[in-house]
């Protein structure tokens, strides 16, 4: 463990495989993360089952794959660690269908708070509930498993039956990759919390919104929509990669001091801290999650809608037909 963090973080020398190295993990689902934490579990030698329904699309492509796969409750049946890796809308309907399969001392492991924060599950007492999230897609998982490296991931324990939900959540940690590159220890509430914040008011909602705005702002001022899809949403990339790699000063270095100037005397005018505010208590309060809840139960109308408008702008028309004439930036 690293000490120089205001928040604990793990890594290899923290984990001890001797907590999972015997016991029998169930992977409900075989999607991003579902293929990815299956298989390499079981390059680091833990007996994994993948629980997926007769007749699921996915049982031949984990079958290929080389993993061993049952119904869903008679994985949990037989598993001492159960991963929640279907859809979180449908978490709560799986869960009903497998919980009488968990015993006392049994894990139930998620890789995101939603359901048991939001109480959509409630898992018996005498269960260990713990979270391994790793901090990235799925294929990311797997591929740096296999050059030797990981991704960064999350562990929180929300219910120690056993007492050692911590350890053996370190060491599913270590046997996915994710300790070789750091394991930051969180709780539900705020693994959720900033999940869902950081995804509406920044990284999903907040991007897109002002891609948009900047977009319809040149758009609508008489310029070309193609210098505008370039300047708002191309040259993007461009700048999130050298945040990525220097954080805001590697960008600031790069880019042009008037592009320095600019931005930093400028940038603060198109941000709504109080828009952001209010997202946030819309999160803590719940209001969000009955919100989303609701729109599930009711087959989704406003959420087509949203996607319907957001197909039809015309950034999508634009970028379509530009992207195409650089279809070879997809390679990588
Ligand atoms: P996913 O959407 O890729 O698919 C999950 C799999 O669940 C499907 O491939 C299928 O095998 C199964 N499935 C789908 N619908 C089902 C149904 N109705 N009944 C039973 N099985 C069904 O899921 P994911 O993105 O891997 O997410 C799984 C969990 O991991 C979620 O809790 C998510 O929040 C979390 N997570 C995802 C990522 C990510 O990058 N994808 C990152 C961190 C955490
Ligand atoms: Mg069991
Ligand atoms: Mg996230
Ligand atoms: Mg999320
Ligand atoms: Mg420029």
């Amino acid at each position: 463990m690293t000490d120089e963090f205001t928040t604990p973080v793990y890594d290899d020398g923290d984990a001890d495989e001797s907590y999972i190295e015997d016991k029998t993990v169930a992977i409900l689902g075989y999607g991003s993360q579902g293929h990815a934490q299956a298989q390499n579990l079981a390059d680091s030698g833990v007996d994994v089952v993948v629980g997926l329904r007769e007749g699921s699309s996915s049982r031949q492509e984990a079958e290929a794959d080389g993993i061993r796969v049952a119904v869903p409750d008679e994985a949990v049946a037989e598993a001492d660690i159960t991963v929640m890796l279907v859809p979180d809308t449908v978490q709560p309907a799986v869960f009903e269908a497998v919980e009488d399969g968990l015993e006392e001392g049994d894990t139930l492991q998620f890789a995101h708070g939603f359901n048991i924060h939001y109480g959509q599950i409630e898992p018996p007492e005498g269960v260990d509930v713990t979270m391994v999230a790793p901090k990235s897609p799925g294929h990311l998982v797997r591929r740096t498993y296999k050059r030797g490296e990981g991704t960064p991931g999350l562990i929180a324990i929300e219910q120690d039956a056993t007492g050692a939900a911590k350890e053996e959540a370190l060491a599913y940690a270590q046997a996915i990759g994710c300790a070789r590159a750091g394991v930051i220890e969180t709780s539900f509430k705020e693994e959720v919390e900033t999940d869902l914040f950081g995804e509406q008011a920044v990284l999903c909602g907040g991007v897109t919104e002002m891609v948009k705005a900047g977009f319809e702002t040149l758009v609508d001022a008489g310029y070309a929509p193609e210098m505008a899809y370039f300047e708002c949403l191309n040259e993007l990339k461009l700048i999130v990669d050298l945040m990525y790699e220097g954080g805001h000063m590697g960008m600031w270095d790069s880019v042009s001091d008037t592009a320095e100037y600019g931005g930093l005397t400028r940038g603060e005018e198109v941000i709504d801290r109080e828009g952001m505010e209010s997202i946030l208590e819309g999160v803590q309060n719940g209001e969000f999650a009955r919100e989303w809840i609701n729109e599930n139960q009711a087959s989704r109308p406003a959420y087509k809608q949203y996607r319907d408008a957001e197909a039809n702008h015309q950034i999508e028309e634009v970028g379509g037909r530009l992207r195409e004439l650089f279809a070879w930036a997809d390679e990588e």
